[in-house]
């Protein structure tokens, strides 16, 4: 209605549960919390704890900082870590709804059947998929491990907060 302010939740009072890996956090992981954030009341970013790969750029409790500086301008959105089933998770959260980007078709199968599988698990869980925009559709946490393993430079892709923390690594004195 003209002059009216739009509701922008989903459906006021959805908890959203955005998971994934986050190693590291990149822009455009940063693009799909701030958009998702504006569709629910309550987005938790969820780093999974449990698939731990051999050598991670970050330690789990260090990308939880990050996420947590790097969205502090975001007040309806918390960071926390999870083992174990993600609906289970979602279950104990209260959450609805399970949020994720698509960058590009390769992307879709994978998720299309991590949405089927956990639908089968709990029908009442609904992912949603936000399509990644264009300037970051090419960005992902593997390619910027590969270049900053080969010394290469990340900065338009990864927040400052991720900068700082790899500028720490080479030289431990340089973070604030
Ligand atoms: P990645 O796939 O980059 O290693 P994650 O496993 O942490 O990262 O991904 C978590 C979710 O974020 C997935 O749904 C993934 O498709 C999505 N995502 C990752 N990078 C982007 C991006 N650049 N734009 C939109 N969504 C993204």
């Amino acid at each position: 209605m003209p002059g009216q302010a739009l509701e922008s939740h989903l459906k006021p009072g959805t908890v959203a549960i955005y998971p994934g890996s986050f190693d590291p956090l990149t822009n455009g992981h940063l693009d799909v919390i701030a958009r998702g954030s504006k569709l629910v009341s309550r987005l938790i970013v969820a780093v999974l704890t449990n698939t731990q790969k051999a050598t991670p750029l970050f330690a789990v409790p260090e990308r939880l900082e990050i996420i947590k500086h790097a969205t502090a301008h975001l007040p309806n959105v918390e960071v926390d870590g999870f083992g174990g089933l993600l609906v289970d998770y979602a279950a104990g959260q209260n959450a609805t709804v399970i949020l994720r980007g698509i960058r590009a078709i390769s992307d879709y199968e994978n998720e299309l059947q991590m949405a089927l599988l956990n639908r089968r698990m709990r029908p009442d869980l609904e992912t949603v998929f936000l399509m990644a925009s264009e300037e970051y559709s090419f960005v992902s946490s593997r390619m910027i491990r590969e270049i900053v393993q080969l010394g290469g430079d990340v900065t338009s892709f990864v927040p400052p907060v991720v900068l700082a923390r790899l500028r720490a690594k080479i030289s431990p004195d340089a973070l604030d």
